[in-house]
């Protein structure tokens, strides 16, 4: 299989070309994908502005009907797609499947967006005079995708773009070419106009550099790790570029003596390890009361021991491999730091498999407290630690304590602590009783501090990044 690019309608050949490695299996290669160079997204940033006139004035149906029609194709096909996405990402088979139906359900709720518009009007405080909100889009926006999301991160920023009328050149990760370029083929047949979207892939500081600094693209969107968002943010800030960027988490869960003990490891245990841990809502702190601190280690050390780590295609598994050998080694590391600074290591040992793919076993790291560098930095594997505190106050401090705010959790049976955490987590979502990991579709997503900036991504807010605002007054 070949992935390649889509510039202007046409799908290109293209010389270079790197093997893309399934992580459960190494000797499966699925295909291989272009690697361009910065001609090539010049092409398809030129391509996208010759574009973007006509896209912009398309009617709210015209929109619709794109939109739809990618959501319903990606719906129907996300078994196979989800397939596609467990083989190439390394998350289970029925994560894949449910990440696609997740793209699926974006398209159509952004399908419904572009027929609402978002203008508004009013009356002046001056007598006679009429006010109009009216949104336009942004123009050319450039869309710079991660690795571990590879369906459901190129939906959420695709959708809302077509959707408030701009046009798109889309970067997918090195790692995951397979779905943004099924995701390609699929907007390739929903009649949207040659032009208006656009797939480059390469390599982050080629390829994705390139899209950042091309004097042609009004916006970019990236959701990556922190480092890479620094490099972006100096050159947009440089250009005064508008921009957008979701980063890492280093989210914390509280875990409160009265919490129910059974939903509170529940909640642990799909937060921290499922998708290999390698979701930027991870519970990667689980900060827990003395109380209740010995039950719940022994409890969820024993949940642990029973998860099935294997071939992400095989249906009995319950956590994949890690992506590829880079991050193997820099999970390995991390235990590595923790149990050199006191940590107490339960798991984390490689796997032997017969496919030779990067399976670990998902560790816990006991004995620890909130300024070990496993604590302060993000590790994206199947890991996570425990900070024993003694009350809500110092769980609290203790979760605060970060220079990361994307998701926080608390389980507790306290409504007061659980409404006085919501308030003060210092965090874009806040999850009580419930993982730190797992949202809906149809609401804003993202952070504050050091894990996001530039506005919300999904949900109505979403339109505040993908559409510009003019205020008109008339006299009449
Ligand atoms: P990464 O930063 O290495 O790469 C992300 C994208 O940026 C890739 O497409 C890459 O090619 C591109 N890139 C790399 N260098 C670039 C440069 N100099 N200029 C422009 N583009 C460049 O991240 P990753 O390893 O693919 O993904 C993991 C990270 O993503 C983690 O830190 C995770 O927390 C974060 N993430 C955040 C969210 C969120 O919504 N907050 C969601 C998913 C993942």
């Amino acid at each position: 299989m070949e992935f390649r690019n889509f510039i202007g309608g046409e799908w290109r050949e293209t010389a270079a070309a790197s093997a893309n490695i399934n992580p459960s299996d190494i000797s499966d290669v699925i295909g291989y994908a272009a690697e361009s160079d910065a001609a090539e997204i010049d092409h398809a940033v030129g391509a996208a502005k010759a574009a973007a006139v006509s896209w912009s004035a398309s009617t709210p149906q015209q929109r619709f009907d794109v939109l739809d029609f990618i959501g319903s194709e990606l719906l129907a096909r996300k078994d196979e797609l989800g397939r596609l996405l467990a083989r190439e990402e390394g998350k289970t088979l029925a994560e894949g499947i449910a990440e696609t139906a997740r793209a699926g359900q974006i398209f159509k709720f952004f399908a419904g967006e572009a027929l609402r518009g978002g203008g508004e009007a009013m009356a002046s405080v001056r007598p006679g005079v009429g006010v109009e909100i009216t949104r336009s889009p942004v123009g050319v926006v450039g869309l710079i995708t991660p690795w571990n999301f590879p369906m459901a991160i190129p939906a959420w920023k695709t959708a809302p773009a077509l959707a408030y009328g701009n046009a798109v050149v889309l970067k997918p990760a090195e790692l995951t070419p397979g779905c943004a370029h099924a995701l390609a083929e699929i907007i390739a047949r929903s009649g949207l106009p040659d032009g208006v979207f656009n797939l480059v892939l390469g390599k982050g500081k080629v390829t994705g550099a390139r899209l950042v600094e091309h004097r042609d693209t009004d916006a970019i969107s990236f959701t990556g790790s922190a480092e890479t968002g620094s490099e972006i943010a100096a050159t947009c800030g440089r250009l005064r570029k508008k921009l957008q960027m979701e980063m890492g988490g280093k989210n914390p869960m509280v875990v409160l003596d009265d919490a129910d003990l059974d939903l509170a490891v529940e909640a642990c245990l799909n937060g921290a390890f499922y998708s290999t841990g390698q979701r930027c809502t991870a519970s990667s702190r689980l900060i827990v009361a003395g109380g209740i601190h010995d039950r719940f280690v022994a409890s969820l050390t024993g949940r642990i021991a029973a998860l099935r780590v294997g071939n992400a295609l095989d249906r009995a598994t319950e956590i994949g491999p890690v992506v590829d050998g880079r991050q193997l080694d820099k999970d390995l590391i991390y235990l590595d730091i923790a149990a050199k600074e006191g940590g107490q290591v339960f798991g984390g040992q490689t796997l032997q498999r017969t496919t030779n793919g990067f399976f670990l076993a998902p560790a816990l790291i006991t004995e620890t407290n909130s300024g070990m560098r496993i604590n302060q930095e993000e590790v994206f594997g199947p890991i996570a630690s425990v900070i024993r505190v003694e009350d809500y106050e110092e769980a609290l401090q203790v979760a605060n304590d970060t220079p990361f705010g994307l998701s926080a959790g608390i389980c507790t049976g306290s409504l007061k602590h659980a409404t006085h955490f919501k308030a003060n987590a210092e965090a874009g979502m806040v999850m009580v009783n419930l993982p730190t990991a797992g949202v809906d579709y149809h609401v804003p997503f993202g952070g504050t501090k050091g894990s996001s900036f530039g506005g919300r991504e999904q949900g109505a807010h979403a339109k505040e990044f993908y559409s510009k605002i003019k205020t008109s007054y008339t006299f009449a």
